[in-house]
């Protein structure tokens, strides 16, 4: 079913996001992290693609899994920097010959290979987008937006123009890079309407695991952490078990307003690791 169909039946609506894993166990143990999620009945599961459409055939493959395996709707991520015509073409091919009918359409980051981007079929998402409804006029097309703005983009208000001509491209659903910080998303979504953007903006949450690590991600991503919580982090970071209930805690408290307040859904970044957010939902459901 399309995401944006699925958006307009009654909620709560929960969602969650992997990665392909590299190894044999890693295959096996995701099956069984999705598989357990499934009792929480997940609109949808997105599977990420890596930068140039390094894992794109195994997105694809994941995808397929999800839905015939498992039985969730899968969401899949395409990027396009550093992908050429002919790899476009194909995957695009795969998508309608699988039935795959959401797509997450996105740029990507740089992929390491630098000259690769010289051979891109399209330099930015909006592109991308018009090429998928080009392809398959009947996907429902999502898109990535940016609470924070984009680490790259010129100014607050540029990002939000490229975001609304994401929109007039095509996509029909929004999912936000995390954020920690409630306040930065209904800001956000405030301007993006004034803008004229009135698709669903889905909010993309992380239970925290551990320190460095999100430290490592915010800084990649521009997200910022609140200082309290920050400082609770650090008092605690020696200690893994703390980190994880003080992550858990947040994501808790940070959905629970966000659904008091009538988000779309939740979309929660797993890093392939359903316990916090088995936790994380499991509290929501109950609440
Ligand atoms: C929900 C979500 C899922 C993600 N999944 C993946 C994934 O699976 N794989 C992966 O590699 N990355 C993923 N990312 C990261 C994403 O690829 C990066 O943030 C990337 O740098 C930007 O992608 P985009 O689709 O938002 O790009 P775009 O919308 O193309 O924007 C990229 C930058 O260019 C600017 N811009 C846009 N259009 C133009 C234009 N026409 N002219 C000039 N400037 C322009 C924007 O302001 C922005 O700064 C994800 C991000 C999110 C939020």
């Amino acid at each position: 079913m399309r995401i944006a169909d699925v958006l307009g039946q009654p909620g709560p609506h929960f969602s969650f996001e992997f990665f392909p894993p590299k190894t044999n166990a890693g295959e096996q143990s995701l099956f069984r992290a999705i598989t357990s999620l499934k009792e929480f009945d997940p609109s949808f599961v997105s599977v990420t693609c890596g930068a140039g459409g390094s894992t794109r055939r195994k997105t694809i493959e994941w995808a397929r899994r999800i839905r015939d395996e498992i039985g969730i709707e899968p969401l899949v991520h395409m990027t396009c920097r550093g992908v050429g015509q002919d790899e476009l073409s194909d995957s695009l091919g795969e998508l309608e010959s699988s039935e795959l009918h959401n797509v997450l359409a996105l740029r990507g980051d740089h992929p390491l290979d630098e000259e690769n981007t010289q051979e891109s079929a399209c330099l930015f998402a909006s592109d991308l987008i018009s090429r998928v409804k080009t392809h398959l006029p009947s996907a429902c097309v999502v898109a990535a937006c940016y609470p924070e703005t984009h680490t790259e983009a010129a100014s607050r208000t540029s990002d939000l123009e490229f975001m609304k001509a994401k929109a007039d491209a095509g996509a029909e659903v929004f999912i936000t890079q995390l954020f920690f910080d409630n306040d930065k998303y209904f800001q956000f979504v405030g301007r993006a309407r004034t803008m004229g953007i009135t698709q669903p903006i889905i909010p993309g949450i992380m239970p925290i695991q551990n320190v460095e690590q999100i430290k490592r991600f915010t800084q990649m991503c521009g997200a910022s952490i609140p200082k309290h919580l920050m400082t609770l982090l650090e008092q605690y970071k020696d200690t893994s078990s703390a980190v994880f209930y003080i992550g858990v805690a947040h994501a808790i408290a940070q959905a629970d307003e966000l659904l008091r307040n009538g988000v779309p859904g939740i979309h929660f970044y797993t890093l392939n690791k359903s316990p916090a957010t088995r936790l994380v939902v499991e509290a929501l459901r109950n609440r």
